[in-house]
């Protein structure tokens, strides 16, 4: 790989700096999308799940907004900067908001490819979020890029770890989460490796496991919580700890939180949640296609306005399906899933 990277940019004689793939200002999360259940619309908010809350952000405060690509194919690189730059529901433009997001894949001009690099490489720059295919990787330098995600899995961990590395090249802290389902990872994609496939279903910790694949060195990090999502829930540092004992036990959940006094970032929360699960709900019962499906499935606005308000209490797949055995196990993890990604799209990485 290495002699063929040199010979690609012309270096015949070029010093070959290898440094370790392990970074371990990078922490790495996975986080599940919905499954589909076939049909457009479907695939359309699979990615509507990763996007949105991210346009919020964006157009809740620019300046605040940490630098953040995204990789995923080109339609959806497209699809994504529709979103941020459309109009608002008033039907004004947003001031300046196209100064704030860009694309780059193969089919831009060599003119508007060479504006995104220039911007990405200075720290200062307008642009906070880059919607790119794979051919943003290579020899692009971005110092103060705080967030890598993707939406879709890349087809080998080679690709993967390369365009995570585009993450904290500065050293400070940085996030890459990686947004996957059950069909991203299906035997049937071509060109996926098994690799990336163990990657994605591991039990144990992320970085172990990369470090383990590209033969570097793993080293404990002085935090948990700083190394992948599953590290992060055995963490028991203080924070951690107080964070943990936030969340109410399973059954003590249902009646008194709505008294708890709420703040405004609380609020939003909770609905983003309920409209988010509304929508699942209503993509799970349009599935059934028969009338009044909510009856049959038990996906009803009443149990989608119940874990908004409780939603600390939806964190995990299995509570929620002592709760409800009828929604199913795959609903139930779901469910988890759309509470747990809307929770860490609201905290502060
Ligand atoms: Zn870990
Ligand atoms: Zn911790």
């Amino acid at each position: 790989m290495q002699n063929e990277i040199r010979k690609q940019l012309g270096m015949k004689s070029a010093l070959t700096v290898q440094s370790s793939m392990d970074r371990p200002n990078i922490k790495l999360t996975l986080v599940k999308r919905p499954a589909g259940c076939g049909g457009k619309n479907t695939v359309q908010e699979s990615y509507d799940f990763i996007y949105q809350p991210l346009v919020d952000e964006l157009r809740a405060d620019k300046s605040s907004f940490e630098r953040t690509i995204v990789y995923s194919k080109i339609n959806w690189c497209g699809y994504g900067y529709e979103e941020v730059v459309r109009p608002l529901k008033n039907g004004d433009k947003e001031d300046n908001i196209e100064k704030c997001v860009a694309q780059f894949h193969s089919p831009c001009t060599s003119e508007m490819k060479s504006k995104v690099l220039s911007d990405m490489a200075s720290p200062g720059s307008d642009l906070k979020l880059l919607f790119a295919t794979e051919a943003f990787s290579m020899g692009t330098d971005s110092p103060n890029v705080r967030r890598v995600i993707h939406a879709g899995v890349p087809k080998t961990l080679e690709i993967y770890i390369q365009e995570i590395g585009r993450a904290g090249r500065d050293g400070k802290s940085s996030t890459a989460i990686l947004y996957y389902n059950k069909s991203d990872i299906s035997q049937a994609v071509p060109g996926m490796t098994d690799g990336m496939r163990d990657y994605c279903n591991s039990k144990t910790c992320r970085r172990a496991y990369l470090c383990e694949h590209f033969g570097c060195e793993f080293s404990e990090m002085n935090f948990k919580h700083e190394c992948c999502d599953l590290c992060e829930m055995e963490c028991t540092c203080n924070q951690c700890s107080e964070t943990k004992s936030e969340i109410p036990s399973e059954m003590e959940q249902t009646d008194n939180i709505i008294d708890v006094p709420q703040s405004a970032t609380d609020v939003g929360l909770k609905s983003s949640i309920l409209a988010t699960v509304i929508d699942y709900f209503e993509s799970e019962n349009e599935c059934l296609n028969m009338p009044n499906a909510a009856i049959y499935t038990g996906l009803t606005k009443e149990l989608a306005n119940l874990i908004s308000e409780n939603y600390q209490a939806y964190l995990s797949g299995t509570i929620i399906l002592e709760q409800y055995p009828k929604i199913g196990p795959e609903i139930a993890e779901n469910i988890s899933i759309i509470v747990q990604s809307i929770v860490l799209n609201n905290s502060n990485y």
